[in-house]
């Protein structure tokens, strides 16, 4: 038995997989496949009806914010945010919390002057997040921009803003889904599906309506969040497949009893392996305890020359894709709505075993 712990395109719940196995030559007994008929016909308009339904009961949506079914990844959002809510403002403000932050913060320097606001500092030798009545936004900015966890970092930002009638606009990408969510506390929602979602190729957005209409007439008519809303997501051709599957995945989610019992399992899941990391020195995270992502779980191991050796004999056990991002090293282990309990604990054990033979 395999578990896979990338941090994305990550795994899909085997359910899901399985369902899709069995549909995939003759979807609803139309004797095709999903991803061959037209994005237009009554079955796949239930799709698209069918999934919004689904994932506004699961987020909770508020009536008044509008989802969207996009293509072009969290990246294509890096600059679809900056041109849809500038307005008539040159400044916006980017909280930089890591590598996924700062890179939307380069992107949005193409179309306005945004401005960095730094809120990591070290405390105790571990990376820790500032609180947000500490975070020095400008008086004149058009929105903030951050993002919640940090995928490559393993950094989180779990309080929820408050910061009055300032849009608050956040990457989601790597926790959408993982627990629950009050929407309302933001303008602008908006994650690529590959981690939690479904599979990559399409990118969710779930935004506020009196937002619609702000877009500047250089915008590709592809990104400007009004034209979407007005055709439903269906502008163009959406990724018909990754959105069925997308589908499937809500509807896994409702099944597994919502995004609270989701919340409880990845709490429980990220605990087991911290504290095998805290307990012994072999293994170490470098995040302090009140800011470590729940879902990417960084860890170096004392003596970096067994890295290598750590990561042979764990994809031979049958865990794969440990490997950290190459800007950072060491391990990161993802733990998406997907990887069951049981995963993680065979993670647990092999680290511990791991010790036992070297250690
Ligand atoms: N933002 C976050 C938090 C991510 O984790 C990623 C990808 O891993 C991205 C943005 C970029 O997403 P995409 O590849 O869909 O553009």
């Amino acid at each position: 038995k395999v578990f896979n712990f990338s941090s994305g395109p990550a795994m899909l719940p085997a359910e899901v997989l399985s369902q899709a196995q069995q549909e995939l030559c003759n979807w609803h007994g139309l004797g095709t496949s999903v991803m061959e008929i037209s994005h237009r016909s009554k079955e796949f308009l239930e799709v698209v009806q069918t999934s919004e339904r689904d994932l506004r009961e699961l987020l909770n949506i508020p009536k008044n914010y509008k989802v969207l079914f996009c293509h072009g990844g969290a990246r294509a959002q890096f600059a679809a945010v900056p041109m849809n809510l500038l307005g008539n403002h040159v400044r916006a403000d980017y909280i930089d919390g890591g590598y996924w932050s700062h890179s939307a913060f380069t992107e949005a320097q193409k179309y306005c002057n945004p401005r960095i606001i730094n809120v990591t500092y070290e405390r105790d030798g571990l990376l820790a997040i500032k609180p947000m009545c500490e975070w020095a936004l400008s008086s004149d900015s058009a929105y903030v921009h951050y993002c919640p966890n940090e995928t490559i970092d393993g950094l989180a930002i779990d309080e929820l803003p408050d910061f009055g009638e300032r849009i608050v606009v956040a990457d989601f990408s790597s926790t959408i889904l993982s627990n629950s969510l009050e929407v309302s506390r933001f303008g602008v929602i908006y994650a690529g599906a590959q981690k939690n979602i479904g599979p990559a190729g399409l990118t969710l957005v779930i935004v506020r309506e009196d937002l619609l209409g702000n877009a500047s007439k250089a915008l590709p008519s592809i990104l400007d969040y009004s034209v979407l809303a007005k055709n439903d997501s269906m502008f163009n051709t959406p990724p018909t497949f990754a959105w069925y599957l997308s589908g499937l995945v809500f509807k896994w989610l409702k099944k597994q009893g919502g995004l609270e019992e989701m919340g409880k399992r990845n709490q429980a899941k990220a605990a087991l392996l911290y504290r095998t990391i805290d307990e012994s020195d072999f293994y170490q995270n470098t995040i302090a305890t009140s800011n470590r992502s729940r879902v990417n779980v960084p860890f170096k191991l004392e003596n970096n020359k067994l890295e290598a050796l750590f990561l042979q004999q764990s994809q031979t056990a049958g865990l794969y894709a440990l490997k950290g991002h190459r800007l950072v090293g060491g391990m990161r282990a993802s733990l998406y709505n997907a990887m069951p309990l049981e995963g993680v604990q065979t993670l647990v054990d092999f680290m511990l075993e791991f010790i036992r033979c070297y250690g």
